[in-house]
Order: structure tokens, then C-alpha cells, then sequence
């Protein structure tokens, strides 16, 4: 395990599943915090090198939007999906235009919004909604469902989002990757996933996940990133909660919820209850992935047993782009 200062040293490329590096940040003397992540996939083997740049870019203008909020006395749930929209945004990262492509060649988004008030939202399977963040807010405040599969285009515009045709969400890039996995070019990593997590001047929390799911995942497939509790949390008073990584095993460990409960009812401090949880339900299942939170009391952390995790978070003084 590694607890270094903010910004402390490269990620370990062994890749190895028990090998948990965890970075984090007390609280920031503003009174809210935000951190980002943009997946936990293999930068290496999904794009080029050359793109590092862009990755941390995208980050700094993300989080930069949330930040914004918050600064303002914003809620943490505007903030959190003023971060995502940014990130589905950016086609460099595994949601919304520039997701990962189904076995098919299509996209089919999830994403899921949840606040500390236990409030909550998720869209799967999603073609029509550009951001489907936002679609995932509408089902939480304007539908009497937690859940919705595959929104169609006359509900989204019932709610006045923006809907865009499916060949929107598709990039060169990633219908090359997606030949490069099915060609088995790339063995690697297959994931990626974009997500917030924020507490705001009230003391709110909220959490906000959205992602293309795995790369060549069968159509109809659903990860843990719309699934309250798995990859994505949220409770006033413990923390908030957003998870990327292989999908399955983060719905078999119901991960999110797992840190947050031991949190809630162990007191055990949020980063030791992001390493408890990686050990107790990603390791011996042989799963990767990554998780950033926003502890109650405002402090960040970001835990990954991938070998990297694209986050942004403060450090108090400065931003943190980790990529
Ligand atoms: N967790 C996502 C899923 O399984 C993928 C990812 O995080 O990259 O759909």
C-alpha cells in the first residue's frame, strides 16, 4: 500500500491485484471538496501515450466546473453533475461521446446520481440522452423509478434534455480499440468509467458515475456503475462514494456500500475502509478497479488495485491531476 502526500509517487505498473496505492487529503479549509476520477483502465493500452496531456486537461476542466459550484455555495449534486457532463464530454474518456463499444459496435451509457439524503437515480443502456448524467438526475427527480432501461427518446425530451442520434457516442479511437480487443491486439484492461464525488458548504454529499461499461461487452450488458450501492454511494454524515473497474465483481462485493458501512457502523477511517473493502471483495474475486470518495468530514481519497487511475482532486494549494 502506498498513503503518500498528495501528488506522491508513480503508480506501480505491476498490475498486481493486491498491490492497493491509496492517496489522500484532509479537509480542505474551504468547507468542500471535490475529486474526480476518469476510469481505472490502461491508459497504455487504450490510447496513446501521446494523449497524457489531453487526459489531465480534461480533468482540470472538470473539475474546474464542479469546483466552480461549490465554490459558489452550489449542492454537491449540481456540482457532481457539472463535473460528469464535462468528462462524457471529452472523448478521451469511457463515457458518453467516446464511451466503449459494445461487442455490436454500439453505445449503451449507464450512469447513476445519488445524494447523502438517500436519494437516487440511473439510467442503463442508454442511446439518445448526451449526457446521461443528466438523464439519471431527471429519473431521480422527475420519475418514480430509481432505475430506468434504456430511456427513449420522447421521455428525454419530456424532461428537455438534449438528445443526440447513437452514432454521436462513436470516435475512431475507440471503434479501434474495440477491433483491437476483438482482434486480441489488446489483452489488457477493458475499462474505464468517469465519476465525482463532492461535499458542498451545507455539508451535503453526492456522488455521480456514468461510463460505456466494459470494452466488447455483450449488448444489454449492465455494469455496477448504475447500481445504487455498488458503484456508486452516497449517505450525509459518512461520505460519498464513486467506483470504476470490472464491473461484475464490484456488483458481487457491493462495493461502494461496502466502504461506506464500514465507515458507518466500524468508524473505521474512509481510506482504510477503501483498502478493507479492495482486499475483502476485489482482490480474491482477481478484479481491478478503483475508487474515489469524499469523507464526511470533507477529506479525499482515491484508492486503485489497478495499475492506474486517472483522479483530480485538491491538495489544498493545488490541483491534483493523477494520470
Ligand atoms: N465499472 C464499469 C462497468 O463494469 C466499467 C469501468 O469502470 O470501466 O461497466
Amino acid at each position: 500500500m502506498s498513503r503518500p502526500a498528495a501528488g506522491g509517487p508513480e503508480p506501480d505498473p505491476s498490475g498486481e491485484p493486491s498491490h492497493v496505492q491509496l492517496f489522500q487529503v484532509g479537509p480542505a479549509a474551504s468547507g468542500w471538496a471535490l475529486a474526480l476520477h476518469g476510469g481505472a483502465g490502461g491508459r497504455v493500452e487504450e490510447l496513446s501515450l501521446d494523449a497524457a496531456g489531453d487526459y489531465r486537461q480534461g480533468l482540470t476542466a472538470a473539475y474546474t466546473a464542479g469546483a466552480a459550484v461549490l465554490a459558489a455555495g452550489g449542492s454537491a449534486l449540481d456540482a457532481v453533475c457539472a463535473a460528469v457532463e464535462r468528462l462524457e464530454d471529452d472523448p478521451l474518456f469511457n463515457a458518453g461521446r467516446g464511451a466503449a463499444l459494445t461487442a455490436a459496435g454500439t453505445a449503451e451509457l449507464d450512469a447513476c446520481v445519488m445524494t447523502g439524503d438517500g436519494r437516487a437515480g440511473a439510467v442503463a443502456a442508454c442511446r439518445h440522452a448526451r449526457n446521461p448524467v443528466h438523464a439519471a438526475r431527471k429519473v431521480m427527480e422527475d420519475s418514480a423509478a430509481v432505475l430506468l432501461v434504456a430511456p427513449g427518446e420522447d421521455r428525454l425530451n419530456g424532461w428537455h434534455l438534449e438528445t443526440v442520434p447513437p452514432e454521436y457516442f462513436l470516435t475512431p479511437a475507440r471503434q479501434q480499440q474495440l477491433r483491437n480487443v476483438q482482434d486480441r491486439v489488446l489483452q489488457g484492461s477493458r475499462h474505464g468509467t468517469v465519476g465525482a464525488v463532492a461535499v458542498d458548504l451545507r455539508g451535503r454529499v453526492a456522488a455521480a458515475t456514468s461510463t460505456g461499461g466494459m470494452v466488447n461487452q455483450s449488448e444489454g450488458r449492465v455494469g455496477d456503475t448504475p447500481i445504487v450501492g455498488a458503484g456508486t454511494y452516497a449517505r450525509d454524515g459518512v461520505g460519498a462514494i464513486s467506483c470504476t473497474g470490472e464491473g461484475e465483481a464490484f456488483i458481487q462485493g457491493v462495493v461502494a456500500v461496502d466502504v461506506a458501512a464500514r465507515v458507518r457502523y466500524l468508524g473505521t477511517p474512509m481510506a482504510q475502509a477503501i483498502e478493507a473493502t479492495v482486499r475483502a471483495e476485489l482482490v480474491p474475486r482477481g478484479a481491478t478497479g478503483g475508487l474515489i470518495a469524499v469523507a464526511a468530514d470533507g477529506s479525499v481519497v482515491v484508492g486503485h488495485n489497478s495499475p492506474m487511475m486517472f483522479a483530480a482532486y485538491s491538495d489544498g494549494d493545488r490541483l491534483v491531476t493523477r494520470t
